[in-house]
């Protein structure tokens, strides 16, 4: 492995497999020697688990304090599908692996930090050390890890809806609102959700109107705030949608109706992309995200987390930051405990 450089092996990575590879046991495609015949080349300070826009920022702030960093990346971020990334400072309107990718460049000069496109199956703790295994067989030992993994938004089985997902069938409107706004906009949820979403994007545009998809559930107050700014509720329940290369064109019930739209606002349930935190004890919070502290560090000692994974506050520019806190944490972490100054 060169330091400072990206690994060029090609993961084959089916978008369905990620989660299941992470939950099932691994089965180990090399012999695993145990530690005392590991190489230094597999020893890092830290292993960082996920090497997006979380990832990359934990990297850089260990990479400036000279700490050895292995960052394993399936390459596969949650906002592959949406063509442009918005709200983030210097970054606004590109592409989302316009910045993944000057971000990897910018990280990969620090020459303690290297990158392996890899996915990490496995991970155990013995005598202090974690011992991280990757599908293609390798085993990596690192005396702290930091899980950035991302999280998966299951999509419903409603036809068309995935390929619109962060194309014209948006989760935040702080992202992209502004794209849509002034054009006729559907938001798919119901009750408090719903009624956020309203309170959110009213001022956005003229013509909204909330898809429950079943009897609507609204407190009586929250419905006469709905019908003084005009925003319709339609109860039949969606079966599809019509688009044209993932940009809404009509909402199709199932009485038969179509009724057109530019935008669907909505948010999906999620599933970790790694059991890996899990498997090591990390706990969750009630919503189901990794449980951090101020810090970032996990339930479990030696182990930070970033990003998606830890809040539903979910943008570039929340990864970016909390990505930076645990590098900066972690390596306060590395230099009090494990340097012993
Ligand atoms: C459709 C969509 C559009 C969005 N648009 C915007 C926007 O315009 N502006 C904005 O600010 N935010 C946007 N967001 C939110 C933003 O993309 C996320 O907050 C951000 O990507 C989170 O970064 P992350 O590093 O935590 O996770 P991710 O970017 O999801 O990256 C996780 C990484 O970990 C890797 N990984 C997972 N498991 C493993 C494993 N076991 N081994 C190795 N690697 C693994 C994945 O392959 C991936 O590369 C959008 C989100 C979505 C879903």
């Amino acid at each position: 492995m060169t330091k400072g450089e990206s690994i060029t092996r090609r993961t084959v990575l089916k978008k369905s497999g990620l989660a299941i590879a992470t939950v099932v046991m691994p089965i180990p495609i090399k012999t695993i020697p145990n530690n005392s015949e590991m190489k230094e080349k597999n020893e890092f300070d830290v292993i960082i688990i996920g090497g997006s826009y979380s990832g990359l920022s934990a990297a850089m702030a260990l990479g400036r304090s000279l700490k050895k960093v292995l960052i394993i990346d399936a390459g596969d971020p949650c906002n592959k599908q949406t063509p442009h990334s918005h709200n983030f400072l210097t970054q606004d309107g590109k592409t989302p692996a316009e910045i993944a990718s000057l971000a990897r460049e910018q990280v990969l000069k620090y020459k303690t930090v290297s990158l392996l496109n890899d996915i990490a199956i496995y991970g155990t703790k013995t005598n202090e050390i974690f011992e991280i295994r990757t599908r293609l067989g390798e085993l990596f030992l690192g005396k702290k890890l930091i899980f950035s993994t991302g999280i998966k938004d299951i999509m419903p089985k409603i036809k068309g809806f995935a390929a619109c997902w962060g194309i014209s069938m948006i989760h935040c409107p702080y992202c992209h609102g502004y794209e849509f706004n002034g054009q006729k906009t559907g938001i798919m949820s119901n009750g408090d959700s719903a009624f956020h979403y309203a309170q959110l994007v009213n001022n956005l545009t003229d013509d909204l109107t909330i898809l429950t998809s079943g009897k609507a559930n609204f407190t009586e107050a929250q419905r006469i705030k709905l019908a003084s700014h005009n925003i319709d509720v339609i109860e039949a329940e969606i079966i599809a949608v019509e688009h044209e290369k993932g940009m809404v064109e009509k909402i199709v019930f199932n009485d038969g109706t179509k009724v057109q739209f530019d935008a669907i606002y909505g948010s999906r349930p999620f599933e970790h992309n790694s059991e890996i935190p899990m498997l090591l004890g990390c706990e969750l919070t009630e919503q189901g995200y990794l449980k951090v502290d101020d810090m970032q560090r996990t339930s479990v000692k030696g182990i930070f987390a970033c990003g998606d994974i830890t809040t539903p506050m979910r943008s570039v520019a929340n990864a970016v930051y909390t990505g930076g806190l645990a590098g900066a944490a972690l390596n306060m972490e590395l230099t009090t405990t494990t340097e012993l100054f």
